[in-house]
């Protein structure tokens, strides 16, 4: 591993192979995989990570937004794709693509279907989504009558598969509403079996769900947070190995005395003389300004490092009164010891919202 000389965004491919087999592992082997790389593929780089996937031949994608999906096309990506969160306006850049939609209500359907139709489409896959209690996006158990009525007056489209999300898959203590949503999952697709005579594929869990419940794996599993490293319970994360590590300099150390304020607004203010070391990360980086005032922290020589005063928008300054260190040092904001987990707690948020932050100015290097 190299040192960061300036802000840097180190992502191991090797780690992401280990995490793919692990959730594998879990699964029958007929079972199949989407992995999730929306959002950038958690903030690591969506491109290089679903290359790197395709090569260890998962069966799906998925994104959120239409526009990955093309950034993906683009890039030449080949395997397929399913857009969870389209719009109706999306309808013919989808087709166009080759990106298979989550059609989640009525008026999606039918502007889908018109478009398609338009587009002289046969049997073009899309992909059903249920709502059984995120309360989300999703028809509802009583809505598969119309859905299937509106699916047998044409032959533009068909469905691949049927798939709900889980609300609560981390959360042991509310293992009775999963029940109770994978329950509600079977009779829908049952209902769909036997009003449309057709039986898609079905899908319902993430990565909390292919590791606390075995049972709903049915024909695919979608996991996002899990192939970047993280288990979501103290049990499972050293199952995984994170991904990415976050990793800076020290640019400049200043000497200040007791009293003295740092930076904007005079938010932190000494009370004994201390050395304060500047970093080149900001909230326009993805470090967001609930990290300042000591909330959020870095490591320099393996010490930690407490964040003072407000985070700018390019930059942060710790207190390294008590460590031994100087300019031009390494800084580690996390990695796979200090995990992006421990930042994002102590702040109150969680790793999915740290690593998506972080911003496309960071510098990504890949670690074969
Ligand atoms: C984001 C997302 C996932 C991935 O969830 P993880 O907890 O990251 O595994 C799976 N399914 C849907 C519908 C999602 O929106």
């Amino acid at each position: 591993m190299s040192k960061a000389l300036e802000t840097t965004l180190e992502i191991d491919l090797r780690a992401l192979t280990h995490n793919l087999n692990y959730l594998k592992s879990k699964l029958q082997p007929q079972t199949k995989f989407l992995a999730v790389v929306k959002a950038f593929a958690y903030g690591s780089d969506a491109v290089e990570i679903a290359k790197h996937l395709e090569t260890l031949r998962v069966d799906y994608f998925a994104v959120a937004y239409t526009q990955e999906g093309i950034s993906l096309r683009d890039a030449g990506i080949k395997t397929p794709i399913l857009v969870l969160h389209p719009q109706a306006i999306n309808a013919e850049t989808l087709i166009d693509r080759c990106l298979e939609p989550n059609i989640y209500s009525a008026k999606l359907l039918n502007d889908f279907i018109t478009t398609a139709e338009k587009q002289g489409q046969k049997n073009y896959p899309i992909h059903l989504k249920f709502n059984t209690g995120l309360n989300r996006l999703g028809f509802s158990h009583s809505d598969v009558d119309t859905v299937v009525k509106r699916l047998q007056s044409t032959s533009a489209v068909y469905v691949k598969s049927i798939f709900s999300h889980l609300a609560a898959s981390e959360d042991l203590s509310e293992k009775d509403f999963t029940e109770q949503q994978i329950e509600t999952f079977k009779s829908i697709a049952e209902t769909f079996k036997t009003k449309s005579g057709i039986a898609p594929w079905l899908h319902l869990c993430n990565t909390s769900g292919i590791l606390n419940y075995p049972e709903a794996h049915f024909n695919m599993v979608r996991s996002g947070i899990g192939l970047y490293g993280f288990g979501n319970s103290e049990l499972e994360d050293k199952n995984f190995k994170p991904i990415a590590s976050l990793k800076s300099v020290i640019s400049q150390i200043h000497e200040i005395e007791n009293g003295e304020s740092v930076g904007y607004n005079r938010a932190y203010t000494s009370n004994r003389n201390e050395r304060v070391a500047t970093i080149p990360i900001g909230h326009a980086d993805g470090l967001s300004r609930i990290y300042g005032n000591k909330k959020g922290f870095v490591f320099i020589n393996d010490e930690k490092a407490f964040i003072i005063g407000n985070v700018c928008m390019d930059m942060i300054m710790v207190d390294v009164t008590d460590i031994n260190c100087k300019e031009g040092d390494e800084v580690v904001i996390f990695d796979k010891i200090y995990t992006a987990n421990e930042i994002a707690e102590s702040a109150g948020t969680i790793s999915y919202e740290i690593l998506t932050a972080l911003s496309k100015r960071i510098r990504r290097v890949f670690l074969p």
